[in-house]
């Protein structure tokens, strides 16, 4: 076989198992440079997806390389700038503005129109959907779900910041089983509208309608499950509800901005519901996933942008999805009213606006703030004491430093008394790594955050 047409095969096997957004964004403009006695070089546009490639879907390409030719042993990625160039030149040329002009009016893809049946909005799918650390644990979650709804992760409980994609993904959850499970049925509804629900029903004096049209269902997914707090009727109702609902293995999902032991007045055994089956949280995007998504969205108007705007994008708009998005619609409309991609100093100018400055944080502040907390001196943080209590809290300021404010392990041993970076990587998994099992560790950690803001 051709190395091209082999490259073709096996691409055409990954498109199957793995999203459209990731496909497109990791393995377009990718291809096979040379064979070298059984060992295969893969040409990449960029140092990212050469990075992303390897990280994430080096066992995926070398198996399906293996599968259709077994007398190879490796792959090597490199950089190859130049066909990256052609192809996106030669798009350049195909497209017209017009014609995004008049299809692509908005970044997002257009409201479609939301089922009237099940609420939901056939726009989110995991076609579009990136995939990356903040929130690969979600997505491996609900694609248990998808094969086997009500069978092993019962409740779900997705939470996380504003704009990071727990409607998004909880709906898509929903659309998917839709498809695999056409027999099954699905409801969407916000924790507003099930209120609302509840209380027309109590004022028509009909709450067993109520009672029936939500028990009938084999997949409920309630969003924004936060605005609970406080609502004692409602409460009750969801309680009695989420008990039939879960003893027939009827699959419940929520979306909440926070954990359930972080959400005010919520009755306790609600809150133990809620936790009891899989609860996680989607975080803030990293740098290579903004990349990602910021890729996958250009890639939905057809506009073309360069790699640099790329990077500067990704590197300026930290923070949410939503605002991301915002900010990217802002250059496409743009960039089509003057029928033209713009440079990297018109991209500036347009998006100065909506760049926060970034979280800036000094290192002693922050150790201050732990030592408070577990009631330590703050000098024994620096010190070489070994003392249990000393280490954990050592442990969790590293820990904080790293996840919260993304501080480079070198810098954070060298500052909390010259501790190898090593010493930090170890602090920051076992944390991390404890706090899986750890539910009281969970609120203390909370708790500091909360001082900290
Ligand atoms: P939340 O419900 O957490 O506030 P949403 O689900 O409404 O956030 O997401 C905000 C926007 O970001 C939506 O337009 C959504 O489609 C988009 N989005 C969120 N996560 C992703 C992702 N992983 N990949 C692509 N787009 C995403
Ligand atoms: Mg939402």
């Amino acid at each position: 076989m051709e190395t091209k047409e082999l490259w073709n095969k096996c691409l055409s096997e990954i498109e199957m198992v793995i999203s459209k957004a990731n496909f497109t964004t990791w393995f377009k403009n990718t291809s096979i440079i040379k064979e070298d006695v059984g060992v295969i070089h893969i040409g990449v546009p960029n140092e990212f997806v050469k990075d992303w490639l390897y990280n994430k879907f080096h066992k995926l390409i070398l198996k399906t390389l293996i599968g259709n030719n077994d007398n190879i042993r490796s792959v090597e990625y490199i950089i190859h700038k130049q066909e990256f160039k052609n192809e996106s030149n030669d798009k350049t040329s195909k497209v017209n503005p017009q014609t995004i002009l008049n299809n692509n009016k908005e970044l997002p893809l257009n409201d479609l129109y939301i089922n009237k049946d099940d609420n939901l909005n056939p726009k989110y799918n995991f076609n579009s959907f990136v995939v990356g650390p903040f929130n690969e644990l979600a997505y491996a979650v609900a694609q248990a779900i998808i094969t086997n709804p009500g069978q092993n992760y019962n409740p779900f409980f997705i939470y996380g910041g504003t704009g990071l994609g727990k409607t998004h993904i909880i709906q898509a959850i929903g659309n998917t089983i839709k498809i695999k499970h056409p027999l099954k049925k699905v409801y969407y509804v916000s924790l507003e509208k099930f209120t609302i629900d509840y209380i027309n029903s109590i004022q028509n004096k009909n709450p067993n309608s109520f009672k029936e049209k939500y028990r009938k269902y084999d997949v409920i997914i309630m969003d924004d499950i936060q605005f609970i707090s406080g609502k004692d009727k409602t409460q009750e109702e969801l309680f009695h509800l989420f008990n039939t609902l879960y003893e027939k293995d009827k699959q419940i999902i929520f979306s909440s901005d926070k954990h359930p032991n972080f959400i005010q007045g919520l009755e306790e055994r609600l809150q133990s519901r809620f936790a009891s089956g899989m609860t996680v949280q989607i975080n803030e995007p990293d740098y290579e996933s903004r990349v990602a998504i910021i890729k996958a969205k250009f890639e939905s108007t057809n506009c073309i942008i360069e790699p640099e705007i790329v990077s500067y994008l990704a590197e300026s708009l930290e923070g949410n999805i939503r605002e991301l998005e915002g900010s990217l619609n802002t250059v496409v409309c743009q960039s089509q009213l003057k029928s033209k991609s713009l440079t990297l100093s018109e991209v500036k100018n347009l998006i100065k606006n909506n760049i926060k400055p970034k979280k800036t944080v000094a290192i002693k502040d922050i150790v201050k703030i732990v030592a408070e907390y577990y009631e330590l001196e703050e000098a024994v943080i620096y010190e070489k004491t070994r003392r249990k209590e000393i280490v954990k809290a050592r442990q969790v300021a590293m820990y904080l430093l790293r996840e919260d404010f993304n501080i480079s392990y070198p810098l954070i041993g060298q500052k909390l008394g010259d501790r190898d970076h090593t010493t930090v990587i170890h602090s920051h998994l076992k944390i991390k790594d404890d706090l899986k099992t750890d539910p009281s560790l969970l609120q203390e950690i909370e708790k500091i955050r909360i001082m900290f803001k």
